[in-house]
């Protein structure tokens, strides 16, 4: 027997609204007097409360430690293409259903609300936000695109029930949709892809049926109900509705599932390798605009990548504080001390300038299509967010778990795995580079929305971050941005976030990531905050 002292459990329950105050100051900040009744923010403060609860962080461990496995076959032989998932993995996909988030942006052109839900979602849980993101971002992809097929399934689409059941759309209360784009050879340049769409000469919902055959390399939430999926039509890589069973209900669809990725993290979450034989497929796109509208959905699921990774340095955060504000080390807790003080502060900020940016980016996506300011923000600042904050992300979680020692480490505590979670919002949707080349070309196309925006940023800047703006702007149209792309992309994202904070925070975060030659791509708790101590508390108030 040996005394237990100075032990500091991880939280395992914890409000989310109501320990959030920056996100809740952020919020009302915006809050609109005359807008409608169910604007009121207690839905948040519910789902705050309902997915921080020790319910739910217990339907995470279960879900994530007792990952989804492919049934192929039923017992004689015949093909099932199932994959059983954790009862507490559905609760999940329950919860984030019924919070509404998934089809508000579509009936009220809103993305604030649901982003906030995904980030209080996904700082208990990270994988269920796959399906919500890919279901969320297809909806305004389908009414646009396919407006009599959504009609056709609006009220499943728009659902905030679950329906687990696996059983043909028409049959369905809620319809769950996944996207299959990336190949074996290659998912960065889709133009690359070989799955073929040959025409069947039938119709439905007014649009050509194709048979679909091939395969996707990555096709996450194989359990959808459908996925939209690209294909090479005689015309061209275009994009299909292509239905987990066949259209008139009489069969599975010949989605083969042939095993489900062993993945680092987002463990609670299928990701299938999958073949398509003679599958059913409805155009979508018009041919040859498959990529444009795949792209046009992955504009959304970007969004989603910078909200999750503000989510995960959130939750690690909170770890974080509570278990410096419990441990002593050399005879002082270890929040008293300065170098971790340090540390804490510089994570605490990093954390700040991710929600501030996540809130902003969500906010102009219900706005763009009036206003050039809000469709820079949308549309060249949103690859800028997603290469820089869901990198900061790795290096954050990574810095939270040593907060806690060696307890940090170990699969029994939550930071191992959001550690684990944190790289895949980097890769999926637009890996870094992808995205660092999406800024150039986004800038490109909307040089005028850019204008206002980098008019409106230097009326928000000091002297010398607007000397660095008009540097950034010049750097944008260079010869050589390519080869500085990833920098310049960092850059937007750094100034974007500068220009989005106030008071002490916004001097902190000025001075260690842009005055001092930056920690930007450094090292936490090497740049001497200020004030270190008030700006932990105010990020997570004891
Ligand atoms: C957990 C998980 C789930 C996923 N789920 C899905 C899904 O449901 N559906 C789906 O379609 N896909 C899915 N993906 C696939 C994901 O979107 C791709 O992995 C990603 O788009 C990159 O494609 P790739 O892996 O083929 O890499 P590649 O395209 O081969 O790229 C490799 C590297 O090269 C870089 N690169 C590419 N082009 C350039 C360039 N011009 N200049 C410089 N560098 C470049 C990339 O940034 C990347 O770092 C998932 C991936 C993961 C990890």
């Amino acid at each position: 027997m040996h005394p237990e002292s100075n032990l500091v459990d991880e939280l395992h329950a914890l409000d989310l609204w109501q320990t959030d105050p920056l996100l809740r100051a952020r919020l009302a900040e915006r809050s609109d007097p005359h807008a409608e009744r169910d604007d009121d923010p207690a839905d948040l403060a519910r789902y705050g409360r309902l997915i921080g609860s020790a319910a739910a962080h217990d339907w995470a461990e279960q879900a994530n430690r007792r990952p989804p496995e492919l049934q192929g076959l039923d017992a004689r032989g015949r093909r099932l293409e199932r994959v059983d998932t954790h009862p507490h993995w559905q609760r999940l996909l329950a919860s984030i259903r019924a919070s509404g988030a998934l089809a508000r942006p579509q009936l009220q052109g809103d993305w604030l609300r649901p982003a906030v839900l995904f980030y209080l979602h996904g700082q208990v849980e990270a994988g269920s936000l796959c399906p919500a993101t890919m279901t969320q971002a297809a909806l305004p992809v389908l009414a646009r695109h396919a407006p009599s097929l959504f009609e056709a399934l609006r009220e499943p689409l728009l659902s905030t029930e679950h329906d687990d059941a696996d059983r043909p759309l028409q049959h369905k209360r809620a319809l769950w949709l996944g996207m299959g784009m990336t190949e074996k050879q290659g998912g960065s340049d889709l133009r690359s892809c070989i799955s073929t769409a040959t025409p069947t000469h039938g119709h439905l919902h007014g649009r050509l049926l194709y048979r679909i055959d091939g395969h996707k390399w990555f096709f996450s939430a194989p359990m959808s109900d459908a996925h939209l999926v690209l294909a090479r039509s005689d015309e061209g890589p275009s994009c299909f509705f292509v239905p987990r069973w066949r259209f008139d209900a009489s069969a599975l669809n010949g989605v083969r599932l042939l095993r489900l990725k062993d993945k680092l993290g987002n463990r609670s979450n299928a990701g299938a390798e999958a073949e398509f034989h003679g599958s059913e497929g409805l155009l979508v796109s018009a041919p040859r605009r498959g990529i444009a509208v795949l792209v046009e959905m992955a504009g959304y699921t970007r969004l989603q990548c910078v909200v999750g990774s503000t989510a995960l340095m959130r939750a690690a955060l909170v770890q974080a504080v509570h278990y410096a504000r419990g441990r002593s080390a050399f005879g002082q807790l270890l929040v008293d001390q300065p170098l971790m003080q340090q540390v804490l502060a510089d994570l605490a900020l990093e954390w700040e300038g991710a929600l501030a940016l996540m809130l902003r980016l969500a906010e102009s996506f219900g706005r763009s299509a009036a206003d050039p300011l809000e469709r820079a923000w949308q549309r060249v600042i949103t690859p800028a967010a997603k290469l820089w904050v869901c990198k900061r992300a790795l290096q954050f979680c990574g810095e939270a778990m040593e907060v806690l020692g060696g307890n940090g480490y170990v699969e029994t505590g939550v930071l191992a795995r959001l550690y684990r979670e944190a790289p895949v919002n980097s890769i999926w949707e637009g890996s870094g580079n992808v995205m660092a080349l999406d800024v150039l070309r986004a800038a490109r196309q909307e040089g005028e929305a850019l204008q206002a925006w980098f008019d409106a940023l230097q009326a928000r800047l000091e002297s010398p971050e607007r000397a660095r703006l008009a540097a950034l702007r010049d750097a944008l149209a260079a010869a050589d941005a390519e080869t500085q792309a990833r920098r310049l992309a960092a850059e937007l994202a750094l100034l974007a976030q500068l220009s989005l904070l106030d008071g002490a925070a916004r001097e902190a975060f000025c001075a260690s990531r842009l005055r001092s030659g930056g920690t930007a791509g450094g090292l936490y708790g090497s740049s001497g905050i200020g004030g270190a101590r008030a700006l932990i508390d105010r990020a997570c108030p004891a």
